[in-house]
């Protein structure tokens, strides 16, 4: 019964410090969102305590009839939220999605086709550090020098060349409409299996504001936590009962043991609250401030990669003002705007420095901003930027400041978790 306030109070101290960074400052981290309280309501819960290895009604353990509602629950959204006829809702991250993607249908030694990171592709799409890359042979496909998108006919000529069991789809810094039925068009010239990673536009395909994956994909893989707005966690979905089975046996018992029924419970809350027609409009709201954000940008003498977004993620290039990437993440850090320093295609600096900044809309979406305030926010961008390219690395303090205290009075107009 003792509070955690008063019985850790080290602890505690993290998490309203916590609190308190989130509501002071404008969050634009384009895989990040703001759960709703019952979210986070569900993951705190006695679900925490229970071992549940297995799929509902066929446990590994008693006492799993009440989980085992919230597990059927989670999958029941699942399926009718992307329509689709099976949902494994275990992966305790999107990365453990991918894994168990390949678990159960490739083998170490067999060649995947991934978009290249430095285009935009995740870690787990065959990066050598990652075990994607360590295990498999994997080869990649990139975006066109000239215009930045996808280049399918590389995607086509790749998998000819390379003959690859399995082809993913998708990716962290991807800002327009991927074609799944390219890509499977693509897959089926060579016999691969599609895998659509959506992690980063689950939320939009929801709500029919990007393309879905089906019926193109085998495979389609997510992360909850980003547009999706839900728990941190991951989902894999499928429409094909065979390798409905081998994705099941492949997360329990392949890579995983006892499933985070607190965590599935709060992917439950997620999807029912993505079923309401209000997703459907913070989805359209997501992407129209998305626009707004990178018009403004654009008016303030940045660059956007491909010209601008059809979603909800964009990719500024900052060289225009000869400022490189983690330079200006750090400056907009001072002035409470959250972002993070990201390469851009066929960027001459290093990973660690990078010429751009990926920024994204869920976040500041679900606070309640709009249009208006994006393009303040832009304003504010350009502003601490130009500090940067005037005065270097230092950038201007005197500046720095003033967009603090615009940012606090525009963060004081959304508050965040009155009830915390
Ligand atoms: N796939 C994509 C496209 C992602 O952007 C991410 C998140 O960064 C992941 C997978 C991995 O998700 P997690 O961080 O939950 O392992």
């Amino acid at each position: 019964t003792e509070s955690l306030a008063s019985r850790d109070p080290e602890l505690f101290g993290s998490i309203t410090d916590e609190l308190g960074r989130q509501r002071d400052e404008i969050e634009l981290i384009a895989s990040e969102n703001i759960v709703s309280a019952a979210v986070m309501e569900a993951q705190g819960t006695v679900l925490t305590n229970k071992y549940a290895e297995g799929y509902p009604g066929r446990r590994y353990y008693g006492g799993c009839q009440y989980v085992d509602v919230a597990e059927t629950l989670a999958i029941d959204r699942a399926k009718e939220l992307f329509g689709c006829e099976f949902a494994n809702v275990q992966p305790n991250s999107g990365s453990q999605a991918n894994q168990g993607t390949f678990q159960a249908l490739i083998q170490p030694g067999d060649t995947i086709l991934g978009m290249d990171l430095a285009s935009g592709g995740h870690l787990t799409h065959g990066a050598r550090p990652n075990q994607s890359g360590k295990w498999f042979n994997a080869v990649s496909y990139g975006v066109r020098r000239d215009d930045n998108l996808i280049d399918y006919d590389q995607v086509e000529a790749q998998a000819k060349e390379h003959q690859p069991k399995m082809i993913i789809a998708g990716g962290s810094a991807i800002p327009r409409q991927i074609d799944f039925a390219r890509f499977r068009e693509i897959a089926d010239m060579v016999g691969a299996y599609l895998l659509v990673d959506m992690a980063h536009i689950a939320g939009l395909v929801a709500a029919g504001e990007h393309p879905s994956p089906f019926p193109h994909a085998h495979v389609a893989t997510t992360t909850t936590h980003k547009t999706l707005r839900g728990p941190r966690g991951g989902m894999i979905l499928t429409n094909d009962a065979d390798i409905a089975k081998k994705l099941n046996s492949a997360i329990f018992p392949g890579i995983q043991g006892g499933p985070l029924m607190h965590v599935i419970a709060a992917k439950a809350v997620a999807f029912g609250e993505a079923l309401r027609p209000e997703f459907k409009e913070y989805q359209k709201q997501v992407r129209a401030n998305a626009v707004a954000l990178a018009d403004q940008l654009i008016k303030g003498g940045l660059d956007i990669v491909t010209g601008g977004t059809d979603t909800h993620v964009m990719l500024v290039d900052l060289r225009p003002k000869a400022v490189t990437g983690n330079i200006a993440d750090k400056a907009l850090g001072r002035a409470h705007i959250t972002t993070n320093k990201n390469g851009i295609p066929f960027d001459p600096e290093k990973p660690m420095v990078t010429s751009g900044l990926r920024l994204g809309t869920p976040a500041g979406t679900t606070r309640g901003f709009g249009e208006d305030e994006f393009r303040a926010i832009a304003d504010m961008i350009v502003e601490v930027v130009d500090g940067l390219a005037a005065n270097g690395e230092e950038g201007n303090a005197e500046v720095e400041a003033s967009v603090r205290a615009k940012v606090a009075a525009l963060c004081a107009r959304f508050p965040l978790y009155p009830n915390l």
